[in-house]
């Protein structure tokens, strides 16, 4: 059932591909200026030395700037931030108000991010943009609400808590452009209620840009929703086969689970990853924690990115990976989508995602720009029909990695030691006690 759907899927995604394509893209030398830019947002983009559009950017700019609904497909790092902040910002400065544009994204950390591209694009015309998510003060949110920002970028979850408080703070029915961001996040079941709490504060009549670096059925199908043809939305699909495969190197390593942290330990200590930046990826935040203590215990600066941490310690925690003062980072999957981290050479599996979707996200944080990139699973008894299903998705094989069994052994006591600390520490942010698997 499931391989029949995303078949569908993949087929109705390559004949929108097909479609909506390659005639109404405008060719590589096209500049910004040819796309309507204005000049003022071109001197600001030539100052970050963006030079010549990227394809999302040649394919949507053009039909954004003339009023329609867009869905775009791309992956991370192909430029979609700045192909809907572009006509956002040039429309905002035509006709100044708050709120103008509200952009939803499923996690704190790349509301963040958007927030940043808004912000160096929009700054000679004074934009005033504000980031509301959770962990952060409700108040202080509020009073910067009520002064009617430009552009609101935003969790679901914490804009829908302003607009069900009494403060009256938000105000949405004037604004111009809804942006979603990893739409076929914020389309899943997760954030239903989210969503139907926000999209009846917008205004029916405004342009709707829906993002996306995976194309599903339910996003497709919001193109065939609207009856007016007129009216359908501009679809571009750039090139979304796993992009990474031909930089990306995959490997597994096959390892009994009671066993796992001593060869996770032994991998990061080897001359093939010591020296280089690394995500671990856990499934749960309890893990991601456990691991992270058990790696410090053993000596192996790391740090942390997950859902329980405050806002204020996830952004500490990027800032340090990104500047590379700390080369390995310990992650949930809040940390496997949009990031845009160029340096990332080892995205390392801890736990095997039950969704492929996620393991595409996950290993999509390395082998970016052309880059080369290693992904490296490690793979229990029980995963074996997970990574299968990943292999069939991704179309490639994994290769064993291979390591000397003895060596490992050495340092079953030493992490298990460390292991067992880890365990028994608690979350100091919350003082909750957690089992770690
Ligand atoms: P994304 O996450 O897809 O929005 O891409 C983010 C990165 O691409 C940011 O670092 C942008 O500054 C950069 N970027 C955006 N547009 C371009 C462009 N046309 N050429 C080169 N880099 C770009």
């Amino acid at each position: 059932m499931a391989s029949e759907t995303s078949f569908k899927t993949v087929s109705r995604v390559a004949a929108a591909q097909k479609k909506a394509a390659q005639p109404s893209v405008l060719p590589p030398t096209t500049t910004f200026a040819e796309l309507g830019i204005d000049e003022w947002l071109c001197e600001t983009l030539k100052s970050m030395q963006i030079k010549k559009p990227t394809e999302i950017q040649r394919a949507c700019i053009p039909p954004i700037l003339a009023g329609k609904d867009v869905i775009g497909g791309a992956k991370t790092g192909s430029g979609k931030t700045a192909a809907f902040a572009l006509p956002i910002l040039q429309k905002l400065s035509e006709e100044p108000y708050g709120v103008f544009a509200l952009v939803l994204t499923p996690t704190r950390e790349l509301a963040f991010q958007i927030a940043e591209q808004f912000r160096v694009l929009g700054k000679s015309i004074g934009l005033k943009e504000s980031v509301v998510v959770g962990g952060l003060d409700m108040m202080t949110q509020a009073l910067e609400l009520s002064r009617r920002p430009h552009v609101i970028i935003a969790t679901p979850g914490r804009l829908r808590d302003h607009i069900r408080s009494s403060s009256g703070a938000v105000h949405l029915s004037r604004a111009r452009f809804l942006v979603m961001d990893e739409a076929d996040r914020l389309l899943s079941p997760t954030f239903v209620s989210e969503l139907e709490a926000i999209l009846p504060q917008l205004p029916k009549k405004r342009q709707t840009l829906l993002f996306t670096a995976t194309m599903t059925e339910s996003i497709l199908a919001l193109k065939d929703a609207e009856d007016d043809p007129k009216k359908r939305p501009f679809v571009h699909v750039c090139d979304m086969s796993v992009s990474t495969v031909a930089t990306l190197d995959q490997f597994y390593i096959f390892v009994p689970s009671h066993v796992r942290t001593t060869y996770l330990t032994h991998l990061l200590r080897s001359d093939d990853f010591k020296e280089k930046s690394v995500i671990i990826f856990c499934g749960r935040c309890s893990t991601a924690e456990m691991i992270t203590i058990m790696l410090k215990e053993l000596g192996i600066r790391c740090t942390a990115l997950h859902s329980e941490m405050s806002q204020q310690q996830r952004l500490d925690s990027l800032g340090k990976f990104k500047a590379e003062v700390i080369k390995v980072l310990v992650s949930t999957d809040v940390g496997s989508r949009g990031l845009d981290i160029p340096s990332v050479e080892l995205v390392l599996n801890y736990d095997i995602p039950r969704d492929p979707t996620d393991y595409i996200h996950r290993v999509g944080r390395t082998a970016r720009a052309g880059r080369g990139g290693q992904a490296l699973s490690i793979v229990t008894e029980k995963d074996v029909q997970l990574v299968q299903n990943i292999e069939a998705r991704m179309n490639k094989k994994m290769e064993e990695y291979k390591v000397n069994e003895d060596e490992i052994l050495k340092e079953l006591s030493e992490v298990s030691t460390a292991k067992r600390v880890a365990s028994m520490v608690s979350l100091s942010t919350n003082g909750r006690w957690y089992l770690c698997n």
